[in-house]
């Protein structure tokens, strides 16, 4: 009798162990590491643990591709099976082999030990400080590249343009701008998603964690952008597929908006932006904000857009020197310290007054594209700034070659790959560049209250 207790006790003890096995393997394959990697590891500051190069053969084996993980969850299933157990596996011999139960056990906690599942979720302030570590650990392991460039400042309409000449995005193959799908927030077409960068498992180099917050329910993840022109250039990607289509949701913006916060407070200014739709110059489809850092308190525009007087605080104004529509916000001065129950509407209703602005404009032009606008959104601490898009490049008069613009063309921030490029878009002008990729301010018209109301309400089209 005593025997059998302890037996049943056993058989218990390794089936729990097995199925633990099973899921931590699982958890493995999202979230790798070797879990000895700080023996004989170097620390750097920044940087992190950097393994031993004998750890290499662990870090192929479990980080790169998780073989490890899924020998545990092989072995781990097969205990189950064994110990539960499966009518199969009753008639065999190795059912009633203690030897065999030993070994596969001894195996299976060997397995274990190797790897461990980073926990890794995180609040902002926990991403933004984890940002420099990511980002240098990123180039050490060769997942994220660095283009140097050197920055030319181009004065024109009152903004310092800055034009960052980077002769190495030469050799950068251009992706494709994607045809996304139609709004829906459902995977893009089988080839598409099968190259979506932004779905599990992530590069463990260019992961920085998933963000959290208590009063947020849609879930993030943070990852180093692949190919940075600024150093810890980040992405704010949705956990769950939704398309880069569908506009800023009340949650996307509030996690934006705590991450800024969060930089500021760790002495870092930083702006957001978000390409949204066809002609926005994005190019992935799964929904993705993008995080820069800068020197000054904003990017290039926002000190034009601070300097104007509002009339009326607390209504969307138009930044009348550019030659371009544009609709900004700005947000009142204490936000930033203001809980996230009271910038949620904030934020969310800004976003929406802009984004009705954008479509009454659209409206305005007759050749516009039947479907969901194209716009450029720039989030800062003080503004949201919303540009509706028309083409997504300019076609430089001089030279014949295209100009992809996107948000950061708008916050003023350009990108060249040659000297030639970049004497040929200070000879064109900006203002010309940019207004050729956008559409024609109504915003006189819209101030006056007649926006033209085509197919009923500006909604309607979302
Ligand atoms: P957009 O072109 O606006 O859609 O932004 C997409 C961003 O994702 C670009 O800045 C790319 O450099 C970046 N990117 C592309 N592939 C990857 C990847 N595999 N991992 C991380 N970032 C990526």
């Amino acid at each position: 009798m005593g025997n059998l207790i302890w037996h049943d006790l056993g058989r218990f003890i390794s089936i729990t162990a097995s199925v633990y096995a099973v899921w931590s393997s699982f958890f493995g394959f999202y979230y790798r590491k070797f879990f000895w990697d700080f023996v004989g590891g170097t620390l750097r500051d920044p940087g992190g643990i950097q393994p031993a190069p004998g750890a290499a053969v662990f870090i192929t084996l479990i980080v790169k591709a998780p073989i490890i993980q899924i020998l545990a969850m092989i072995l781990g299933m097969m205990i189950v099976a064994l110990e539960y157990s499966l009518p199969l596996v009753k008639g065999l011999a190795l059912y009633r082999s203690f030897v065999v139960r030993i070994v596969l056990l001894f195996f299976q906690s060997f397995l274990c030990i190797l790897y461990y599942q980073v926990n890794s979720t995180m609040l902002a302030s926990e991403i933004i400080s984890k940002i420099p570590v990511s980002y240098d650990n990123g180039l050490a392991s060769g997942s994220l590249f660095f283009f140097p460039s050197t920055v030319n400042i181009h004065n024109e309409l009152g903004v310092d343009f800055e034009i960052r000449l980077c002769p190495a995005l030469q050799k950068k193959p251009r992706l494709p701008t994607p045809h996304f799908n139609g709004g829906a927030d459902e995977p893009v077409s089988e080839p598409l998603a099968n190259v979506d960068p932004f779905t599990p498992p992530y590069d463990p180099g260019l992961l920085v964690g998933e963000l959290i917050s208590e009063e947020i329910s849609q879930q993030y993840v943070v990852l180093m952008n692949k190919y940075s022109v600024v150093p810890r250039h980040f992405l704010l990607i949705t956990k769950e597929y939704q398309s880069q289509t569908s506009p800023l949701m009340p949650d996307d913006l509030l996690q934006a908006y705590a991450l800024l916060v969060a930089g500021k407070k760790a002495g870092k200014n930083m702006f957001a932006f978000y390409n949204c739709g066809d002609l926005s110059g994005a190019s992935q489809p799964h929904k993705h904000l993008q995080f820069i850092e800068t020197e000054d308190d904003g990017p290039p525009i926002e000190s034009l857009a601070g300097s104007i007087s509002l009339e009326s605080p607390g209504k969307p104004f138009s930044i009348e020197r550019l030659p371009w529509a544009n609709h900004v916000f700005r947000f009142p001065s204490n936000l930033p310290s203001s809980p996230v129950h009271k910038r949620e509407p904030i934020l969310a209703d800004a976003f929406i007054s802009l984004l009705d602005l954008v479509i009454s404009t659209v409206r305005y032009d007759p050749t516009y594209p039947a479907g969901l606008p194209s716009y450029n959104v720039i989030l800062t601490l003080e503004h949201m700034h919303l540009i509706p898009r028309r083409f997504e490049n300019h076609t430089i008069d001089s030279t014949g070659d295209d100009l992809s613009v996107n948000s950061m063309g708008f916050a003023g921030m350009l990108l060249v790959k040659s000297e030639r490029e970049l004497e040929a878009v200070k000879t064109e002008g900006l203002g010309k560049i940019l207004r050729s990729v956008a559409l024609q301010s109504v915003h006189d018209i819209q101030v006056a209250g007649s926006t033209r109301d085509i197919d009923g309400d500006a909604t309607s089209m979302l």
